[in-house]
């Protein structure tokens, strides 16, 4: 299969001919090959884009809730098909993908569906005289997405988009780019006219082109805090808006009276769940000196027993694959510094190669304990299924150890103190916090980054404020007076 960019409601061939590949990082093999934005296609976005956003911004807030709906109930019809692009292209379980990353995409896009009726803007009156306010669309939008949640990380970023009115030009991570082209064909089929929604394909340098251009009004991004540093050094050429989903390294903090299961769930998710491939993932677990002991085993024992490497479509499979080789080599190397700075490897730490899919990039599902704030494995984060436990003696403690980062993406404590629950949670450093819970990402729920992780939300009724600017209007309803 070739894969093309998706301009103006259909598949376009670019003029060079020039593919790069994408490899199924189950397989190790070659899953399609994906043609590159050039020269052509991009002129061609940019034109598609700015007659879609025309006429998608002069339809009302109500058409616009209908046509998004429509494409909300295809993505739920098509959950499996899509989900089986996802594993193809991720690596990860179908027993995962198959309810939370199609399911949670359109969530999303439901959601803003029903906001795009109430954009209102006010009215004061001055005396006579007054003003309103119109909440208008900012113009094109720019999306560029992780290699995570593809399909997910599409449709959070559509969906405040096109309710609002903009049209998008997406570029999909180029290691996984096939659910973009599968959402703008959704979009077409359920009436979005064609322009407002774009898929352009390539690495950093269409992504470039896309952060430089004077005619995309705003950025929406999704990956490392260093690719966001040069994606907002480049927006600031045109001082587009900027929306900065970036990485993390998140507390999660287990006091001696937390439901020790729940605990050690909330652990194992943080760090496993997508082979630990997820920017809110709590890898710098603090567990309290009592409960250290019980906690270390119990984890151990069901890291050991439950985890189900394997295959991603076999259905009892819940840990997959990591994205790539050179993935995979880097999660390794941390691994070594781990050892090698003198964490204690408790469980894991190697590469696995399952049955049948002995040439996958696939990392067993790793728990350091004995780590220290100082440890490379702590600071850094590493994107991969590698756990560091840290033990602590109180609250006070803990917070400043938990806040002692550069990032401030998420945190999660667990206690059953209701006041020491929401006492520690206000002092976080982080933008998503979780209390006897962790991972869970609910549209309504504004998700972000405090620090180096990120700037601007995503979900929640407010992030139609970042993809609308407001327009006051005065009107004078009396002769004008001049001194002139
Ligand atoms: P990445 O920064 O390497 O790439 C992200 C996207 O940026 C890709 O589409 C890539 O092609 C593009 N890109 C690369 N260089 C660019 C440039 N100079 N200009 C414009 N675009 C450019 O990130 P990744 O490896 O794909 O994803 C993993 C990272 O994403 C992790 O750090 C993770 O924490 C983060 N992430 C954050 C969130 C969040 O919501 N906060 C969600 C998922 C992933």
């Amino acid at each position: 299969m070739i894969l093309k960019n998706f301009i103006n409601g259909q598949a376009l061939d670019n003029g060079t001919g020039k593919t790069f590949d994408v490899i199924n990082p189950a397989t190790g093999e070659l899953a399609y090959q994906v043609e590159e934005a050039d020269e052509s296609i991009r002129f061609a976005a940019i034109e598609s884009s700015q007659l879609g956003f025309e006429i998608w911004s002069s339809m009302s807030g109500l058409e616009r809730n209908r046509i998004l709906l429509k494409a909300v109930s295809i993505l739920r019809e098509r959950n499996d098909e899509l989900a089986k692009i996802e594993v193809i292209d991720t690596g990860k379980p179908f027993q995962e993908a198959s309810v939370v990353d199609v399911v949670t995409g359109a969530d999303s896009i439901e959601y803003f569906a029903a906001l795009a009726v109430s954009i209102e803007g006010s009215q004061q009156d001055l005396g006579g005289d007054f003003y309103y306010t119109r909440r208008e669309p900012l113009g094109i939008c720019a999306g560029i997405g992780a290699w995570n949640y593809p399909l997910q990380i599409a449709c959070w970023k559509a969906a405040p988009a096109l309710a609002s009115g903009n049209s998008m030009i997406f570029k999909p991570s180029e290691e996984t780019p096939h659910g973009a082209v599968k959402l703008a064909e959704i979009f077409i089929e359920a009436g979005v006219p064609v322009g407002v929604f774009n898929v352009v394909h390539g690495a950093a340098e269409v992504g470039a082109w896309l952060t430089g251009h004077s005619d995309i009004a705003k950025v929406s991004f999704t990956g490392e805090v260093g690719t966001g540093k040069k994606v907002m050094a480049a927006a600031a050429s045109n001082l587009k808006d900027v929306t900065m989903e970036l990485g993390g390294k998140s507390p999660l903090i287990i006091f001696n009276d937390a439901d020790l299961d729940d605990a050690v769930s909330a652990a194992m998710l943080a760090n496993f769940y997508t082979q630990g491939e997820i920017c809110t993932n709590g890898t710098r677990v603090f567990v309290q000196n009592e409960i250290y002991p019980k906690f270390i085993e119990l984890l151990k024992q069901r890291t050991e027993k439950n985890i189900i490497a394997g295959d991603p479509m076999n259905p009892v499979t819940n840990f997959g694959a990591l994205i790539s080789e050179n993935h995979k080599n880097l999660v390794l190397g941390y691994i070594e510094k781990g050892n090698q700075e003198g964490a204690f490897l408790l469980s894991g730490g190697k590469e696995l190669s399952p049955e049948g899919v002995e040439a996958g990039f696939f990392v067993a599902p790793t728990i350091f304990t004995n780590c220290t704030d100082d440890m490379t494995i702590v600071k850094e984060e590493i994107f991969g299924p590698v756990m560091s436990v840290l033990t602590f003696d109180d609250e006070a403690e803990v917070i400043k150890r938990a806040n002692d980062t550069e990032f401030g993406l998420a945190a999660g404590v667990f206690t059953q103190d209701i006041r020491r629950a929401h006492r520690v949670v206000h002092q976080m450093e982080a933008g998503i916090c979780w209390i006897n819970a962790y991972g869970a990402s609910p549209s309504e729920m504004p998700v972000g980054g405090y620090k180096l992780s990120g700037i601007g939300r995503e979900n929640g009724s407010s992030t139609i404020n970042q993809y609308t600017q407001i327009k006051s209007v005065y009107v004078g309803m009396k002769p004008l007076e001049s001194p002139f």
